[in-house]
């Protein structure tokens, strides 16, 4: 997608910090953080949300977040985290690039909005 500021990122037309990169997604640090540590893992793949991806984008998707058992060390999460991702207008989803928040590096609220 051409006008995609996550496409932009995650394919390194706009540079950023990348806490990781492989084949698959980017990781990294959300531009106004909701906790210590708040990271955006996003896929290199442009779809729009957890709705909209195909079985093999689901696939794809599956492998970068079981790539976080490796990464927890290095992104300070070794106490815990939390993923969100947001759809639509209801979830508070702001921008059209499915990505998942990792939020953590304190102790997060017991409630999840
Ligand atoms: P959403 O609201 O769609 O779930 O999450 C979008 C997130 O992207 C927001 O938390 C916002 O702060 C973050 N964000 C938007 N633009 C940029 C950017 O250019 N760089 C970074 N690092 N984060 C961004
Ligand atoms: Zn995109």
């Amino acid at each position: 997608m051409n006008d995609c500021i996550f496409c932009k990122i995650a394919n390194g037309i706009i540079p950023s910090k990348k806490f990781y990169e492989d084949e698959n997604m980017v990781i990294i640090a959300d531009i106004n953080p909701q906790a210590t540590k708040h990271y955006l893992l996003i896929p290199k793949e442009h779809y729009a949300n957890i709705i909209e991806m195909t079985d093999e984008q689901a696939i794809v998707l599956g492998k970068c977040l079981k790539k976080l058992s490796t990464l927890v060390d290095e992104l300070g999460l070794q106490d815990g985290f939390r993923i969100v991702s947001n759809k639509g207008e209801n979830g508070c989803q702001s921008v059209g690039h499915l990505h998942v928040h990792i939020l953590g590096g304190e102790k997060l609220s017991d409630r999840m909005a």
